[in-house]
């Protein structure tokens, strides 16, 4: 079996789509990774980008069982599931899983709450597939079998969200959105979650010049994401949740100077694939 531990972006964005030629190169879907650990699927949220994800298994033809861990609810990272061709087959199983609604909610009455009159024309009920909720209290570990761990925290981040680190064949990736981090620095909790990574994805949704006027929005500038990487020994450190107001022109030069700025720094465009 393959040990093979890879990552590939399907939507890259933060907050609303954005497509049109001038996003044409980092992308305009909203987020949406997808994380191979040898032969298991896990789906990273269902931003707008889990459409084109659906469209592309559903030509492969195999029958699916995959995990998709959602950060939270925000219409940004669960928009595009009732878009998500492979919901509409019996062939399919998947679990879905999000830590930050109990006690008050269930990730069924969310998905329930999206797809409901007057605001949605079908309701849930219409998947055909097998899907089971899977709620949890962001903090604790959570089962995916098959030599996959995976940790969470919780996030700094308007009605909560998770971060995930996911632990395989001796690799490690980090899936940290959508978080704010407050001037005395980053939680302990997510340094130690993330610590030693080989790759993390961080929402670096800002530049240090806008983050100001957005305290209490709930996400970082990238600068804040690598002071992130540096205080966790991260190795490989991603930004992700691109603000929709950020063109290519815009990104291209974040993303410079993100890599001027620390070693090992991408920024995450539409399609990019990076192997852990
Ligand atoms: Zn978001
Ligand atoms: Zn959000």
């Amino acid at each position: 079996m393959t040990q093979k531990f890879t990552v590939r972006f399907w939507g890259v964005r933060g907050s609303i789509p954005c497509p049109g030629p001038a996003t044409a190169r980092f992308g305009g879907n909203t987020a949406c990774v997808e994380v191979r650990c040898g032969d298991r699927l896990i789906i990273c949220d269902g931003g707008t980008g889990i459409r084109a994800l659906g469209d592309e298994l559903m030509r492969a033809g195999a029958a699916l069982d995959a995990d998709i861990l959602l950060s939270h609810c925000h219409i940004d990272h669960v928009g595009g599931l009732p878009f998500f061709a492979p919901f509409y087959s019996p062939a399919h199983r998947f679990r879905l899983w999000a830590g930050h609604l109990l006690p008050a909610l269930t990730l069924e009455d969310a998905l329930r709450s999206l797809m409901s009159h007057p605001l949605f024309p079908i309701e849930a009920e219409v998947f055909q597939a097998d899907i089971g909720y899977r709620d949890f209290r962001a903090g604790e570990s959570i089962d995916l079998r098959g030599g996959i761990k995976v940790r969470t925290v919780p996030l700094d981040h308007p009605g909560g969200a998770t971060g995930y680190r996911i632990d395989f064949a001796g690799r490690s990736l980090a899936y940290l959105t959508d978080n704010e981090i407050r001037p005395g620095g980053p939680d302990p909790a997510l340094v130690a979650l993330a610590r030693g990574v080989d790759l993390a994805i961080y929402d670096c949704a800002y530049t240090d010049e806008e983050i100001g006027a957005k305290a209490g929005w709930g996400h970082s500038s990238w600068r804040q994401g690598l002071a992130l990487a540096d205080a966790a020994g991260i190795g490989a450190f991603c930004l992700f949740h691109h603000a929709p107001e950020h063109d290519d022109a815009c990104m291209t030069t974040i993303a410079a100077q993100a890599q001027a700025a620390r070693a090992r720094t991408m920024t995450a465009a539409e399609g990019d694939v990076i192997e852990l």
